[in-house]
């Protein structure tokens, strides 16, 4: 194999190029990405980079010393895959021909019908700078759905001195993977430092036109906004991939190691359904964390590496109004959750989750000291490999998210 097309600049896109050459690969390297900028670290979009103390230099994942000798195609989207030929079509007209392809276009934030102005996700560092420019003292700031990074940009918007409202529903992340204890934990949290959460409602529409001023409940209510984040899920950017022929149901379906049913073709990262042997199912993991093992277990695969790799489990750290949550694990769904320190009163609490009675995640808010210790306990939690080691420089990001 003496060339390889990296579709997708993100953390996933790097990582599996570092991954490549980790393990030894020496051939050509294109990567093509549809932003403008080099890879970055997202986490930070959430809070640092929203209040300015993060620099978009600071968000870079390449290190000043680090060469990995790849050709950048940034600024332009793929457009098609021809996965027999492994050509790449891009949305100028032109096409990158290489051996194998990688697929790591990651997932876009979803969004809700009309968009007036002042409406935003938060999914990219140009999302972020948008969204920073109107996060004014004194304004009303409405967060549609209470996942963690709609919940942190809420935190950090109070902390600019706005007055926000989060609108949560029972579907959102927190509540779907976390549990519905936790996440009253976590609204809480929010509650006491001034920010009105209200749960178990859904938005029926954005009011506009022009520039939002306001939401509209299914309740009929309407709630007031000069600025509003939408959180309310993503979509796996997988539509280029249309008339490539490859399965795209709920993502790149893949098997446990990102191959897909053509040869030379792997999926990574957000856009990647891999198959769960655990369950036998196929389904996205939207971990940044996910990053540290992935790649390079997908990117051995793809070079016939009998070593491979293992999966080690997700981490996430969050600032929330003032307090850390952590969490360590592994879903498969169906587990079954037990609160073992403090508790949704207090507002510190130790949440342990188990699948067949063996602890497999564990969520802390404020309980750094458990969380360490629970996580040397989890399945899986000592699995290492050399799919693992293969991306350092990934591993660094995944470090980085604590101080998200
Ligand atoms: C604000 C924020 C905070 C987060 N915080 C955490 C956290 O604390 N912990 C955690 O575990 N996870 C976190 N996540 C999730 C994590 O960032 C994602 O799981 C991770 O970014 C996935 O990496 P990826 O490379 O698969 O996709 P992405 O990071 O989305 O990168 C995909 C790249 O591909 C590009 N692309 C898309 N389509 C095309 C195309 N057709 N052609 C070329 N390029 C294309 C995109 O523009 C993008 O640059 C956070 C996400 C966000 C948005």
């Amino acid at each position: 194999m003496d060339s390889v097309t990296i579709v997708g600049a993100g953390v996933v896109g790097y990582a599996s190029a570092a991954a490549l050459r980790a393990h030894g690969y020496t051939g050509r390297i294109t990567v093509v990405g549809g932003e403008r900028h080099r890879p970055y670290d997202r986490p930070p979009l959430r809070h640092g980079f929203l209040t300015g103390q993060t620099t978009i230099g600071e968000l870079a994942l390449e290190s000043p010393t680090e060469d990995l000798d790849v050709q950048w195609q940034l600024g332009v989207a793929a457009v098609g895959l021809d996965p027999a030929t492994h050509r790449v079509t891009l949305a100028n007209g032109r096409t990158v021909d290489a051996d194998a392809v990688v697929i790591a276009t990651g997932s876009a934030a979803r969004r809700l019908g009309n968009s007036p102005r002042g409406v935003h996700t938060l999914r990219t560092v140009d999302d972020a700078l948008a969204l920073r420019e109107e996060l004014l003292p004194g304004g009303r700031m409405v967060v549609v759905g209470s996942g963690v990074v709609g919940l942190e940009v809420a935190s950090t918007a109070r902390d600019l001195g706005m007055d926000v409202t989060v609108i949560g529903s029972t579907t959102d992340a927190l509540c779907t993977a976390f549990g519905r204890t936790v996440a009253d934990a976590v609204h809480r949290l929010h509650a006491r430092t001034g920010t009105h959460v209200r749960t178990d409602l859904r938005v029926a529409e954005l009011i506009g036109p022009g520039w939002v001023s306001g939401v509209r409940l299914t309740t009929g209510e309407e709630i007031g906004a000069d600025v509003v984040l939408l959180d309310i899920g993503s979509v796996p950017l997988v539509g280029w991939l249309g008339d490539s022929g490859l399965d795209l149901r709920g993502g790149v379906v893949c098997d446990e190691v990102g191959a897909t049913g053509a040869p030379g073709v792997v999926a990574v990262g957000d856009c990647a359904a891999w198959l769960d042997p655990v369950t036998g199912q196929h389904r996205r993991v939207e971990h940044w964390s996910d990053t540290r093992n992935r790649p390079g277990i997908a990117m051995a695969a793809l070079l016939g590496d009998p070593l491979g790799g293992s999966q080690r489990p997700s981490r996430l750290a969050s600032q929330q109004a003032g307090s850390r949550v952590q969490f360590a694990g592994r879903f498969h769904g169906g587990e079954d959750l037990s609160i073992e320190a403090g508790g949704v009163e207090t507002g510190d609490l130790l949440a342990v989750y188990r699948r067949g009675g063996r602890p497999v995640a564990v969520l802390g808010i404020d309980q750094p000291a458990l969380v360490k210790d629970w996580q040397a306990r989890l399945v899986g939690a000592d699995a290492s490999g050399p799919g693992a080691a293969a991306a350092p420089r990934a591993d660094a990001a995944t470090l980085a998210v604590p101080q998200a």
